[in-house]
């Protein structure tokens, strides 16, 4: 699909650009001229608190700062279908390299181990302090195998685990951590303010790292090779075919063949040495996978619905619209690859007459020869319900989502939320559906108190149920979620006011209210104490 890599300007706040600014700020106080020393002796021991300046506490603070920026950001996409998708190739990753001792109890109870969606056509993964890896859309559009996916989800989550962040910061002077943290800060303003500094940030760097050109956090390439040999390692334990590393590879091989670097920012920090190539290729075949319970096609439907969500501009939309004409595809993951596409793309047109005419052709596909996929086939009816629900045909939607109530999952939920929000919106608030999905929202946010969405979904629900101050604490919980402490306590004292000036409101729900305020205040001040001491 060489036409989808199309490198867009970044617009002066998007996501990207501030994570280059980061990367620019990393490579600062990366060490570049000289190997680290424990490079010099082989590899170090596993867990290897090498450089005291940089503590698990102070990656796990820095990390969770620069969370909160990206977490603000429109490019962050929380799309609870894809999300669930790359965490069903994640989580056994993690769970692998568990097992495999990778994961020492200090970094794996306090780094976060969590991968996000960033709404970018480019080619990229990547591993930021705490534990966190961003996946651009554009990387999931190019993959054709899940076991692709995996390979470069597993590269990332090595670095994490083999502390190279750390370990580069944690290697350079004290006088650098500090320039990185004054960079973090420089950051933090510049993307508010709208961004000159961040180029003047830039230009500072450019003359003394090359690396900054290339905007990207660069590792050394001993630290490559090792993530490539621990990354593998971790994806075949965990199930994933042993050729998705040398597939991938050789997929950006030929893009760099064509000198297609621009869309490919993962190729410019993985350079593809013949090296690492000819490793990943005499590894592939050492194992044989057990892929008999895999779903191929539902990686192709996560494929699809990434390139669709990637670039939402109308134009983008109709090209992928005009799929539903498409006669060239023969086999069936091509076709369902069209159709996917074209019927999420008519979806978001609105034109429902095209969307139905490519959800059913999806849905023939994955329910008929040469067997039927039930993984794919949720994918495609979850994509079904999206459009119904879109166009207020409730009754359909909830008929569809009938046979997958019972797994609980998140996507589920939040649709089936949305379905009964369009549906009752004349009905009056004893309405027991509402409730049901209040307790549902309820129970799951008990175990889930950073899902933003559900907390979003739920304050909808007690809104509707005629419990304001309830519907106010969600969404103060929302911006808590989000890592908006100060938006969480305007809608907080907003409740107060609300509880103050109205009669007939529940003492349980306005002593709720004041507890949270002072939490998040509390917060705040920590938050802001944190900031100081970085700087
Ligand atoms: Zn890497």
């Amino acid at each position: 699909m060489p036409d989808l890599i199309h490198v867009p300007k970044p617009s002066p706040r998007s996501l990207r650009r501030r994570l280059t600014a980061l990367a620019v700020a990393l490579a600062l106080v990366v060490p570049t001229a000289a190997p680290p020393a424990w490079a010099q002796n082989q590899l170090p021991a596993l867990g290897d608190p090498s450089g005291e300046d940089f503590s698990i506490a102070t990656e796990h603070k820095l990390g969770d700062e620069i969370m909160r920026e990206i977490r603000a950001d429109p490019d962050y996409l929380d799309d609870p279908v894809l999300l669930e998708y790359l965490q069903s190739l994640w989580q056994p990753l993690v769970a692998q390299a568990r097992i495999r001792g990778n994961l020492s109890a200090d970094i794996d109870q306090r780094l976060a181990w969590e991968p996000f969606l960033v709404r970018d056509k480019e080619v990229n993964a990547f591993a930021l302090p705490g534990g966190y890896v961003g996946v651009n859309l554009g990387l999931i559009a190019m993959t054709s195998t899940r076991d692709e996916l995996a390979s470069v989800l597993a590269h990332e989550m090595s670095h994490i685990t083999q502390r190279h962040i750390a370990r580069s910061i944690g290697n350079s002077r004290r006088q650098s951590l500090l320039s990185l943290a004054a960079m973090l800060a420089g950051l933090v303003v510049a993307s508010k303010a709208g961004s000159s500094s961040v180029d003047a940030a830039q230009a500072a760097v450019v003359g003394t790292q090359a690396l900054a050109a290339q905007g990207q956090l660069n590792f050394s390439r001993d630290m490559e090779r090792e993530a490539d040999r621990v990354g593998w390692q971790v994806m075949t334990g965990a199930g994933f075919a042993s050729g998705g590393m040398a597939s991938m590879f050789e997929k950006m091989e030929q893009s760099s063949r064509l000198n297609d670097f621009g869309g490919y920012p993962y190729l410019r920090s993985h350079p593809l040495t013949s090296e690492r190539i000819g490793e990943a290729r005499a590894r592939m075949g050492t194992v044989t996978p057990a892929t008999s319970q895999v779903s191929v096609l539902e990686h192709t439907a996560a494929q699809a619905r990434a390139r669709v969500l990637m670039d939402s501009r109308f134009d983008a939309l109709k090209r992928w619209q005009a799929l539903d004409g498409d006669r060239v595809a023969t086999s069936v993951s091509d076709k369902l690859l069209s159709a996917y596409s074209s019927g999420l793309a008519s979806t978001l047109l609105r034109d429902w007459a095209r969307a139905d005419a490519s959800i059913a052709l999806a849905l023939g596909l994955v329910r008929g020869s040469p067997r039927s996929d039930a993984r794919a086939e949720r994918a495609v009816v979850l994509l079904q319900v999206q459009s119904l629900i879109a166009r207020g045909d409730v009754t359909r939607a909830v008929a569809a989502l009938e046979p997958y109530q019972a797994d609980r999952s998140r996507p589920v939920m939040l649709l089936e939320t949305q379905a009964t929000l369009a549906s009752t919106a004349a009905l009056a608030p004893d309405n027991a559906q509402l409730k049901q999905r209040a307790d549902q929202l309820q129970t799951w946010v008990a175990t889930q108190p950073r899902d933003a969405l559900a907390w979003t979904a739920l304050g909808q629900v007690q809104e509707r149920l005629g419990q304001p101050l309830r519907a106010v604490r969600a969404d103060a919980e929302s911006r808590v979620a989000l890592g908006d402490l100060g938006g969480a306590a305007d809608r907080l004292r907003g409740g107060q006011r609300r509880a103050r000036s109205g009669g007939g409101v529940d003492f349980i729900d306005v002593s709720v209210i004041d507890a949270r305020l002072r939490d998040v205040e509390l917060q705040l001040k920590q938050q802001k104490a944190d900031e100081k001491a970085l700087r």
